[in-house]
């Protein structure tokens, strides 16, 4: 079943790669080839370079610790994004100030994907606060991170035929390491004890995250990063954190800390670290918990520090 949303079908632009990839015919003139992929945000980065090996260069467009809620396209983005042959964007409004952009792009017969988009809606979260908005943090999940990988690989294959054969061979193995690190992560997060398992952080990024990993998740600035969490609620959370007598909280890599800072003063409760919320970290800088090694530049790396560092300030031994 294709399950992927798709904003247009585009009826050209492979024939001139495939061709002057035969006429060449050296490594070099593969490389040339490949296959030009334009992304927003590092996860899906990381996704299509899982799932396309050399058979794809990826162009991301926000790099580590960028917030999406935020990023405004600049001039250079807008001409790299009109060279694609194919663009990838999470959806569900995270990228809420490349809307209109993505919206032309589509009208100009660009073959653009919402990766997210075409996640059955009863896998979704609608928070209350969110005016009726899906919750967009859908890799909080990796589960439902399989499924946008899924799509993504439907997509590649859809553009690169020739290709299908090692994007469908990529993706499986790659799915299979991010069905392993779900369990490894489950097991680990088991380690804290259930009457503590609430993640209070900076802005609601963590739903999925929780859901997935039996968490009650607080964000004080709500779903998106573009507001400042009112005074009332800064109280509210304080009084929470000494009443459920929660050991840690989080700050993140891609929000101003001062509010979990001073929530943190206000009730005692240390900061546990820095977690990864909408962007991954510096690629090759390695980690390791657990027996688990990973890439901070990876999805499994986003996963990998986000547990340990939970597990390392909340779990009693
Ligand atoms: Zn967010």
């Amino acid at each position: 079943m294709e399950n992927l949303k798709r904003i247009i079908r585009p009826g050209r632009g492979l024939l001139p790669l495939l061709v002057s990839c035969c006429l060449l015919g050296s490594s070099w003139a593969l490389n040339a080839a490949a296959l030009k992929v334009v992304t927003t945000t590092t996860m899906i980065s990381d996704a299509i370079q899982q799932i396309g090996g050399q058979r794809v260069d990826v162009e991301g467009l926000m790099g580590a610790g960028v917030d999406p809620h935020l990023y405004k396209p600049a001039a250079s983005d807008v001409i790299k994004l009109s060279k694609a042959k194919i663009i990838f964007y999470n959806g569900l409004m995270l990228e809420g100030k490349m809307a209109d952009l993505f919206s032309r792009l589509s009208r100009q017969g660009k073959p653009i994907y919402a990766v997210a988009d075409s996640i059955d809606t009863s896998k979704l979260i609608k928070p209350e606060d969110t005016q009726g908005h899906w919750d967009p943090h859908v890799w909080g999940d990796p589960v439902l991170w399989i499924e946008c990988v899924q799509n993504m690989t439907q997509a590649l294959v859809r553009h690169d035929p020739d290709g299908a054969a090692t994007y469908t061979s990529n993706s499986k193995k790659y799915i299979q390491r991010l069905k392993d690190l779900n369990a490894w992560g489950q097991k680990n997060m088991a380690k804290v004890s259930k009457d503590q398992r609430i993640l209070i952080t900076s802005h609601d990024a963590f739903n999925y995250f929780g859901n997935a990993f039996g968490f009650q998740v607080v964000g004080v600035q709500g779903i998106s990063t573009v507001s400042e969490a009112p005074l009332a609620d800064i109280i509210n959370i304080v009084d929470f954190i000494k009443e459920k007598k929660i050991p840690a909280i989080f700050v993140e890599s891609s929000v101003s800390p001062a509010t979990i800072k001073r929530i943190s003063e206000d009730s005692g409760a240390k900061i546990g670290g820095e977690l990864f919320s909408d962007a991954l970290g510096t690629k090759g800088k390695m980690e390791s918990f657990d027996g688990e090694k990973y890439d901070l530049g990876t999805y499994e790396g986003w996963i990998g520090h986000n547990i340990a560092t939970i597990v390392s300030s909340m779990a009693q031994d």
